[in-house]
């Protein structure tokens, strides 16, 4: 059975919207759109495609999947938001997250009213994933078990078995959701073409980590067709404006894929560089192994470590969470860059 059958009812029902032909070679008078274009916005009076075809080739080419397993969302955190909408019924359904995690999975979830069940990852154990606890936390309920992987901020992976072992206990009764945005950095391979092939589980992918387009709002949602269709009917028409789609089809090209993956393998020899040194920093107490482009370190002197870095025009991330008291997660910046926040550090080590 494809986890398309779980999703909601009404959602399922859905008679999506048919948005205005466009055909090449035609007189345009079924949009609504205005006939002039304006100074400096070249083809802007036109809609973009609804789904701009070109891009999900590029994008699924670069995912090893095929166009109609993946679809190019505003940055993954809608492919989140489209997956709370389509499984969860406001009221009796839940997600499962393990926590510390992205933060965005709690908020989707409680927009739409599903409930949240949590598997907390444990410090004890290095903040590990530990599939039979979650597969323990979940529900009937339970339509979709979010796992981060690498997990932000911990930053540590869910195994390949582990995702598989998910699914399977899961089948017929959650989607299980693995997001990878940043999965560039970790040495690990993807599980997008296991996605594609299976029949209840999904990858999130996003060009804002390793693409360096956080700014044009980009990401994917790959999985089994039906699940894909089921989402494509949710996301708005022309969601993704023409700009985006023209300077993400260039950032896709060899040559910028060839930079982009350079640029991620300089950040995991910076990552590991940077580890080394903040283990040796009397300010830092902890940091903890990280296949993502940050760290997430604990303070040794939490208040004074803030104080100085902010003194030193430094912003890292600090957590709410009563699990990462005292912690920050440092994105691993150019050279020069790292070189600051150790220089920032080391200024306020007792001499
Ligand atoms: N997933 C994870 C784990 C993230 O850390 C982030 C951003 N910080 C996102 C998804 C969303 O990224 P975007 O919407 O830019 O693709």
């Amino acid at each position: 059975m494809s986890a398309a059958a779980l999703a909601r009812p009404e959602i399922r029902a859905l008679d999506a919207y048919a948005p205005a032909r466009q055909e090449s070679g035609m007189l345009r008078l079924n949009a609504n759109e205005a006939s002039w274009t304006g100074d400096g916005a070249q083809g802007l009076n036109r809609y973009p495609p609804a789904r701009p075809r070109e891009l999900h080739e590029q994008l699924a080419a670069l995912y090893g999947v095929a166009a109609d397993n993946l679809l190019a969302t505003r940055g993954s955190s809608e492919a989140i938001d489209l997956l709370v909408r389509a499984f969860c019924r406001p009221g009796a359904d839940s997600i499962l997250v393990t926590p510390p995690t992205f933060g965005m999975y709690r908020v989707y979830a409680a927009i739409q009213g599903a409930r949240l069940v949590t598997a907390p990852l444990e410090e004890a154990r290095d903040f590990a994933f530990d599939a039979g606890r979650a597969l323990g936390a979940c529900e009937d309920a339970t339509k979709l078990v979010f796992l981060c992987s690498p997990n932000n901020p911990t930053g540590g992976l869910v195994s390949e078995a582990d995702v598989l072992r998910l699914a399977r206990a899961r089948h017929g009764r959650s989607l299980v959701v693995v997001d990878e945005a940043y999965v560039e950095f970790s040495g690990a391979p993807s599980l997008a073409r296991k996605a594609a092939e299976s029949c209840n589980l999904v990858v999130l992918r996003t060009l804002s980590k390793a693409l360096a387009l956080a700014g044009a709002r980009c990401g994917a949602v790959i999985g089994p067709a039906d699940v894909i269709r089921l989402l494509d009917g949710l996301l708005a028409p022309y969601a993704l404006a023409r700009p985006v789609i023209d300077c993400v089809r260039h950032a896709l090209t060899p040559p910028n894929l060839e930079r982009a993956e350079a640029a991620a393998r300089a950040v995991i020899a910076e990552r590991e560089r940077l580890a080394a040194a903040l283990a040796a920093s009397p300010l830092v107490q902890r940091v903890w192994a990280s296949r993502g482009n940050f760290l997430l370190v604990r303070f040794a002197r939490p208040a004074r470590a803030r104080a100085s870095l902010r003194e030193q025009g430094i912003l890292v991330r600090e957590f709410d969470d009563a699990a990462l008291q005292g912690c920050a997660r440092i994105t691993i910046g150019a050279p020069d860059e790292n070189e600051r926040l150790l220089g920032a550090l080391a200024a306020e080590a007792p001499a």
